[in-house]
């Protein structure tokens, strides 16, 4: 499906939502005021790929970090605030891209006015972020449930403050742990609004069933033409965040670049180690930037044209394998020596 295009709104060096391409999001889990171990994991994070940082800040010593956290990393950084204009205000003052802070929940309209006239004269956007773990109570009282409908009336009332301030640098999130709410709801607000949307499916679990629940709810938005912007929501290490996040774009085709990885899920045909060596092989290439596509297949009968389609490959046999190069059998290898071989022949491509 053609993706909707959304009003685009500026983040520091890059763009999000209209054209722009779809971009990985991650948050830091350091203390803010540590702006060395803040940095470091931001670093590795840029490295894994990530295109846009969060930092939560929870009080005026971690908004004013930010200032130095900022000046030693290449990506755009949002602030994260609950309730405080304060907070809001130091995070702009220390030069942020972004604000990720609902309007309506950080007091009275003057307050309001304040954060959403600082951000205009910074060029900073506001992300609205509705979480399904804290809904307003008049709205939950309405509903009598969370429920899509609940959550895209609290987005709404938060971008229509911003709206009658004459603020439309607006970013929306709707993340809910419940997948199904969650694709309801951005499908909703989609057919509401233009704002860049943000997608995410909020305290996914681990590192196993989060992913399948991020990529449930984010593809299949996605693949319908919704979202510009995606975080994956980790109990786990932030660096496998954007990995998996960079996986479901591999996978719709909105990252071409990079290796595209294929493996067969082995069968009785199979007579290698096929399940060590496509992990040593997926493990040897997971900071490879060429823009390649390997398979590592089992066996002698569908392994041969699987492995053709791609740029490298291997088709399994007895104790042995084929391994091919765009199209062509070029070696036959014995099982342990399949993973250097193929890898001397990765390094030429
Ligand atoms: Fe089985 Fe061969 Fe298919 Fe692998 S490629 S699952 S070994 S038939």
């Amino acid at each position: 499906m053609d993706r909707k295009i959304t009003k685009k709104i500026k983040l520091g060096n890059m763009y999000v939502g209209g054209d722009s391409r779809i971009s990985v999001q991650s948050m830091t889990n350091t203390d803010t005021r540590d702006v060395d171990a803040t940095v470091n994991q931001i670093l590795n994070l840029e490295k894994a790929g990530c295109d846009i940082i969060r930092c939560a800040v929870l009080d005026i010593a971690s908004a004013d970090a930010l200032k130095d956290i900022i000046k030693q990393i290449h990506i755009p950084l949002v602030a994260d605030i609950h309730f405080d204009y304060k907070l809001a205000l130091k995070s702009i003052e220390s030069g942020v891209a972004a604000l990720r802070i609902n309007p309506g929940n950080i007091g009275n309209i003057d307050k309001i006015k304040m954060v959403a006239q600082a951000a205009k004269n910074n060029n900073i956007p506001i992300r609205i972020g509705v979480n399904s773990g804290s809904l307003e109570k008049d709205i939950l009282e309405k509903y009598k449930k969370v429920c899509p409908e609940a959550l895209v009336e609290s987005a709404l009332r938060h971008v229509r403050i911003l709206e009658s301030l004459n603020f439309y640098d607006i970013g929306i999130s709707i993340k809910s742990s419940n997948v199904m709410h969650m694709i309801e709801s951005y499908r909703m607000i989609s057919e509401k609004v233009n704002y860049p949307l943000h997608l995410g499916v909020t305290e996914a679990g681990t590192l196993w069933r989060g992913t399948i629940k991020s990529s449930i709810g984010i593809g299949t938005l996605l693949s319908e033409g919704i979202g510009d912007t995606i975080r994956v929501s980790l109990t786990g290490d932030v660096l496998d965040e954007v990995k998996v996040g960079r996986e479901i774009l591999k996978a719709l085709g909105h990252i071409e670049e990079g290796v595209k990885f294929v493996s067969c899920p082995t069968c009785g045909r199979t007579k290698i180690n096929l399940i060590k060596i496509a992990e040593e092989v997926e493990k040897r290439l997971a900071n490879c930037e060429k823009n390649i596509k390997v398979a590592i297949m089992g066996c002698v009968v569908n392994g041969p044209g699987e492995a053709r389609e791609a740029d490298i490959g291997i088709a399994g046999g007895n104790g042995e394998g084929l391994i091919f190069k765009k199209g062509k059998v070029i070696k036959k290898v014995k099982e342990e020596n399949l993973v250097e071989e193929l890898m001397k022949e990765i390094e030429k491509l």
